[in-house]
């Protein structure tokens, strides 16, 4: 589904990424583990541009990124994202947050729209918040919405940076379950997380990213249990 190749970028003369490989298989689900700073965020924005990257390639379904014919709006419809900090517009209703971006980038009509977001809403637990504002919803809540806002437009992968590291700890299950249904039903993701059980529990594979270098790249097995580099051991040894 999405291949990077050689993936340099650097903010000034900082190089924050240097030299990242990775191939995203369709269905697959990857985990990205890491450090702060290490470069995580950096990834996931790259694979829909929401940084450019200094150098290096990135393929998705077929079609380069950073090829200047390539219709990124096109692309991003197909990328859904998630955020730490949900992002929802506050002025608008839960339904209105789910059906905006399919009625003015998809030019869906209005009904239909509706009729879509009702059932992801409900998908989510959440249809009965429909008419309600974000203020009104918990933490988990709202990121449960921020996730069927994301599906709404349909995308071929979803993008996660770190979905529940804002919330309060008894919300981050809920986030959890929907993202693991949403594994169940196939779905290519890219899952930026601090969450070891999770990740353990849901990746097909997992990465560390140290240094803007990716050091270890295996099942979750491999990974947390047979770690190949120093770095990773004293990252395990902090976080677990
Ligand atoms: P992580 O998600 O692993 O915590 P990030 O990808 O957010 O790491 O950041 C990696 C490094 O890049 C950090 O040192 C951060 O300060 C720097 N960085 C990220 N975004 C920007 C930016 N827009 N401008 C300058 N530096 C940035
Ligand atoms: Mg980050």
């Amino acid at each position: 589904m999405i291949t990077i190749k050689d993936l340099h970028k650097s903010f000034g003369d900082h190089e924050v990424l240097k030299g990242i490989d990775l191939e995203i298989e369709k269905g697959e689900i990857l985990v990205i583990i890491g450090p702060s700073g290490s470069g995580k965020s950096t990834i996931l924005r790259c694979m829909n541009l929401l940084e450019t990257p200094t150098s290096g390639d990135i393929i998705f379904e077929g079609k380069s990124l950073v090829d200047k014919n390539t219709n990124i709006d096109e692309v991003r419809q197909n990328i859904g994202m998630v955020f730490q900090h949900f992002n929802l517009f506050p002025h608008k209703t839960i339904l209105e947050n789910v059906t905006l971006a399919p009625i003015t980038l998809k030019k869906m009509s209005k009904e239909e729209a509706e009729k879509k977001a009702e059932v992801l809403l409900k998908r989510v637990g959440l249809y009965d918040k429909k008419d309600t504002y974000p203020a009104q919803l918990s933490g988990g809540q709202k990121q449960r919405i921020a996730i069927a806002r994301a599906l709404a437009m349909e995308p071929d992968m979803m993008l996660f940076d770190e979905p529940t590291s804002a919330l309060d700890p008894e919300m981050v299950k809920e986030v959890l379950e929907v993202i693991k249904e949403l594994a169940q039903d196939g779905m290519t993701m890219a899952i930026v997380t601090h969450e070891m059980g999770f990740a353990k529990e849901v990746a097909d594979r997992v990465i560390f990213v140290d240094e803007g270098k990716i050091i270890e790249d295996n099942t979750p097995e491999e990974v947390f249990n047979n770690p190949t580099h120093e770095r990773t051991k004293e990252f395990f040894a902090k976080v677990l």
